[in-house]
């Protein structure tokens, strides 16, 4: 089914019921679909094609989903840029994809033209009144161009925190079936409130909080930039009952003062790294909210496990496979490793991307009979729920000794005067790589503080040999820390830090 058809579906149940608010803003079901079915024709007039790439550099406002269900439900693939990009990422993605056109938010509109110029994209930029002029100057067509579910909908582009970008081509039955799942895990119903704080350009955002809250009946209202105290203030104004975001918003709202009476918000749900065990403890106890970790990567759109309630949570574990998904720990002859192993985890099922899009080789390099590769190291217990034990890449190599960079970051965030640490390793002549932490703090402590800290509790080999403190971690818009920018700010031989 064409994603654009269950927007129509929701919409035929819901009508007049609000489905996307920004601040005093609310439009509903029946005119985001009216609107999505004249940007069908708006494209169709520009000559896109079905098939055809239209690139999407929106922040997190109601004309996302305008153009994201009009694209698709004309035929066309969406890409979805980062509205951080530059000027040569844009022209990038562009060539790689070979988009026609590029849909961009006014402010971007310079960054934008530049990053067209000697592509074949042309561009269109959206000012919100202007923009719905002329979407009302078309017939609203909501016929949706069959799409066989296997035709791609959407090509993401992730570059992780390292090496070179890859269009994830994603389904209409990838999405669709993952933004099924994420909805049922959470229980989502036409009374629930989400917030839609992670940017819906990227896989998580655009399944957990757009997709499933609309096919659910729900109502997402969108936050453009996170900022802790102005989630808070949304969450209470809007009656918020569920909240998808990733550590480091879990890690702010923490810090904000003064108890919160959150009282309508039943469940959080946290994904995209590792939430650290007194991060998930403190909130709860705070706040009074379960946060419910999850699991999964773009490649995978995004859910493929999560933890769910009751029994079916373990504190510290990413939880058990969702619905339809399988998950094994491998060794490197790509065989299923005994419980309690460490290997690499592997992901089969309905969520696993068609491929990197031209790119065979990547694609047959990272799915194997159908099973994706991670990258992430992690181990299964007895009772089928997964741990997440490093991504392979972050590991650390110390004279020979392995090194989780997790596992020390688990110890640093139990001292009470750190907010974020994140253990990297650096290069060095005698051990081959050290150890490094790099440290926000909340109250005062010395580097010297910190190092007898881990060192106390964990093996001799592990312990950072240098501190150093930052006022902000480097993160991506998704809130992964940048660990590869963190490891090149250590140099031998000692420096202040
Ligand atoms: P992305 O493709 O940008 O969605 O990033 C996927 C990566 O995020 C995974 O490969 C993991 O390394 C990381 N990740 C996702 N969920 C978690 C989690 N619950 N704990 C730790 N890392 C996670």
């Amino acid at each position: 089914m064409n994603l654009a058809e269950r927007l129509r579906a929701a919409a035929e149940r819901l009508g007049g019921r609000t489905v996307l608010t920004l601040d005093r803003e609310e439009l509903s079901y029946r005119a985001l679909e009216v609107m999505s079915a004249r940007m069908g024709v708006l494209l169709r007039r520009r000559g896109i094609r079905p098939g055809d790439r239209v690139a999407v550099m929106l922040p997190n406002v109601p004309e996302f989903a305008v153009v994201y269900y009009g694209a698709l439900r004309m035929g066309a693939v969406v890409v979805p840029l980062d509205p951080l990009l530059k000027r040569r990422e844009i022209a990038a993605y562009l060539d790689d994809s070979a988009a026609r056109l590029v849909i961009a938010w006014h402010a971007y509109a310079e960054t934008v033209e530049a990053g067209t110029a000697g592509t074949r994209a042309d561009y269109m930029f959206v000012v919100p009144g202007e923009f719905r002029r002329l979407l009302r100057t078309m017939p609203p067509d909501h016929d949706a161009a069959v799409r066989a579910a296997d035709d791609t909908a959407v090509i993401l582009y992730s570059a992780g925190t390292t090496g070179r970008a890859k269009g994830i081509e994603l389904t209409h039955a990838n999405l669709g079936s993952n933004a099924d799942t994420a909805a049922r895990m959470l229980a989502l119903g036409v009374d629930d409130v989400v917030l839609g704080a992670l940017p819906l350009y990227h896989a998580f955002g655009q399944t957990c909080a757009l997709n499933a809250t609309i096919w659910a009946g729900g109502r997402l209202t969108l936050l453009p930039r996170f900022e802790a105290g102005r989630a808070l203030e949304v969450i209470r104004r809007d009656g918020v009952t569920v909240f998808h975001g990733v550590p480091a918003m879990y890690i702010a709202l923490l810090d904000q003062p003064g108890v919160s009476d959150l009282s309508l918000l039943r469940v959080c749900a946290s994904g995209g790294a590792a939430l650290p065990l007194d991060v998930l403890r403190a909130y709860e106890t705070r706040y009074g909210c379960p946060i419910i970790e999850g699991y999964g990567l773009s490649e995978t759109s995004p859910l493929s496990a999560s933890n769910r309630g009751g029994a079916g949570r373990r504190v510290g574990s990413i939880g058990r496979p969702v619905r339809e998904v399988e998950m094994r720990v491998v060794g490197d002859d790509g065989r299923e490793l005994p419980h309690g192993e460490i290997g690499e985890i592997v992901v089969r099922g309905p969520n696993v991307m068609k491929g990197y899009w031209n790119d065979p080789a990547a694609t047959a390099e990272a799915v194997r009979d159908g099973w994706f590769h991670t990258g992430d190291l992690g181990r299964e217990d007895d009772d089928g729920f997964f741990f997440l034990v490093d991504r392979r890449r972050d590991v650390i190599i110390r004279a020979g000794y392995t090194v989780y960079p997790r596992e020390v970051e688990e110890v640093l965030y139990e001292h009470p005067a750190v907010r974020q640490a994140a253990v990297v390793g650096f290069r060095h002549p005698e051990v081959g790589e050290e150890i490094g932490a790099v440290v926000v703090l909340r109250a005062p402590a010395s580097a010297e503080d910190l190092r007898l800290w881990v060192k106390e509790r964990v093996a001799a080999y592990k312990y950072p040999r240098r501190v150093r403190f930052v006022d902000e971690m480097p993160t991506s818009p998704t809130g992964k820390i940048l660990k590869r920018a963190l490891g090149l700010t250590f140099t031998v031989p000692d420096d202040a830090g």
